[in-house]
């Protein structure tokens, strides 16, 4: 099956006598005990199952998890390494995850936060208790491209489980299972969702091992799951994914494109860009280059609060994937974070009509400078 009849069928696991087309939403939080039914919603629901097939048949993964956020199926996998253990992460990793590694985990899990957009940087990285290396790719802000492929390489070589947040890529664009990581995760409240209405993660492992076992446990225990009605929605929103992501990842080349030109613009940070940094990367490890973009314009924080201020389109709020456009200064939310310049905007692009998106930049732009 190709992926757009994967999207549509994947998550269809119909057992109704009525044979209804769509899976019913069973909002039942206890089952009769019989065998093989199931028991308990917070240990297994038919509204998530369908939502962890869809998703482990989309990325080509032996099994899904699903939980209440992505920052709650990040945490499942640094709550299953062993105490004491060792990661290493990106230097541009999301704000949100980066502050639970440390703050959450502080004394308890070390973390290296490096740049892995050069590989050879991680061998140097590696220690005798690193277990587990965290990559994401494009990464947030930044737009950072990393070699799944060549970190993976590096990481096997020295036993390290290889975990890909795939979040900006979806499974539509990037499969990092097939090259080389071990677990993918996404923030399903991004594009998977793709309505800015409901919140939640996902996890999908190449392999049904014993560390797949840990994070199982997690979720079944620990218990940040998505409630039947969340995952019914997620389900259903999948269906669209392959061809909002057409839409989406349309409007951001012109955007980029636009961007580039006008002379405000000092930098676009967008991986489909010839003269990006990691160009040549995203081409070879991504089947399209996503709806993500940041960009500084030349001047300071109150110039581009200024432009942000006169787009009609585009509102000011964080989060991404959705089909409306959004946009924000970003260190607004990440005040503090080194390497997040203070004029940096970064956007998410809709499936609104690109000239429509076009025609509101150039008013704003027009009407700062
Ligand atoms: C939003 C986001 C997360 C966290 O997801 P939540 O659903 O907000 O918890 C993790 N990684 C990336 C890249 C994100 O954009």
């Amino acid at each position: 099956m190709k992926i757009e009849t994967i999207a549509v069928h994947g998550g269809n696991i119909v057992s109704d006598p009525l044979k209804p087309v769509i899976q019913p939403i069973t909002l039942s939080t206890t089952f009769e005990h019989q065998e093989g039914t199931m028991m308990y919603t917070r240990l297994q629901n038919p509204n998530r199952k369908s939502l962890e097939a869809v998703l482990a048949s989309l990325e080509g993964g032996a099994d899904a998890a699903a939980f209440s956020s992505g920052n709650a199926a990040g945490n499942a996998v640094f709550q299953a390494l062993p105490a004491g253990s060792h990661i290493i992460a990106p230097d541009d990793m999301y704000h949100g995850m980066k502050m639970l590694l440390k703050t959450v985990y502080s004394g308890k899990i070390e973390v290296d936060f490096i740049d892995l957009t050069k590989p050879n940087q991680l061998t140097d990285a590696i220690k005798p208790n690193t277990r587990l290396l965290w990559i994401e790719t494009p990464s947030n802000p930044l737009l950072k491209i990393s070699d799944i492929k060549s970190l993976s390489e590096i990481g096997k070589k020295h036993q390290l489980i290889i975990a890909c947040d795939s979040t900006f890529a979806t499974p539509v664009y990037q499969q990092a299972l097939s090259l080389g990581a071990d677990i993918v995760m996404h923030s399903s409240t991004k594009y998977i969702s793709g309505h800015s209405d409901i919140l939640g993660g996902i996890l999908v492992t190449k392999e049904q091992d014993s560390f797949w076992e840990s994070i199982k446990n997690v979720q079944r225990l620990a218990g940040a799951v998505p409630s039947p009605m969340d995952c019914y929605l997620l389900t259903r929103s999948i269906k669209t994914l392959p061809y909002r992501m057409r839409a989406h990842t349309h409007n951001a080349g012109k955007i980029a494109d636009f961007l580039n030109s006008r002379v405000e613009v000092e930098k676009v940070f967008y991986p489909g860009l010839s003269d990006h940094e990691g160009f040549e990367t995203a081409k070879k490890q991504m089947s399209g280059f996503g709806a993500m973009l940041s960009f500084l314009i030349k001047g300071n924080a109150n110039d581009a609060d200024r432009l942000i201020g006169k787009l009609k389109y585009f509102t000011d709020a964080t989060s991404l994937g959705g089909v409306e456009s959004l946009i924000e200064r970003r260190s607004k939310v990440q005040a503090g974070d080194a390497g997040i310049p203070d004029q940096l905007i970064r956007m998410s692009v809709g499936i609104e009509n690109c000239d429509d998106l076009i025609e509101d930049l150039t008013q704003a732009f027009d009407s700062i400078y």
